[in-house]
């Protein structure tokens, strides 16, 4: 789906984050290995996160969203999981945690994805 220009969420993002670092230590992988199922409503693309040492977001190359806090993100995962239970496939609730899941692949669940409400969160930017 083309809703919106994810390069244009991108750059604004960059914007925004200009003055920040790199991602906090002590986070249990790599943050640039983590792919998160995108949390947007009709979304069935990935999150991944964007980082260098200027600039540090995830990003969806589907819809184009953007989060600058990955608790956010998270936030946003639980709320679509409880919308839609077939999304819980997604992750994996590791002691209380949240995290993508090791599956590679989702039989059946595009299809449930595409059949959701299109998002109407009226900005790139989600928090
Ligand atoms: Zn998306």
């Amino acid at each position: 789906m083309a809703r919106k220009s994810g390069k244009k969420a991108a750059e604004k993002a960059e914007r925004k984050t200009a003055t920040r670092t790199a991602p906090e230590a002590g986070t249990p992988e790599p943050l640039s290995q983590e792919r998160w199922k995108c949390p947007v409503s009709h979304c069935d693309g990935w999150v991944s996160h964007v980082g260098s040492d200027e600039i540090a977001f995830w990003g969806c190359g589907e819809c184009g969203s953007v989060w600058l806090d990955k608790d956010n993100l998270v936030r946003e995962a639980r709320e679509i999981v409880a919308r839609f239970p077939y999304r819980a496939a997604f992750h994996e609730d590791v002691g209380g945690r949240l995290r993508p899941s090791r599956m590679i692949g989702f039989p059946g669940n595009s299809e449930k994805v595409e059949g959701e409400p299109v998002d109407t969160y009226p900005d790139f930017e989600r928090g």
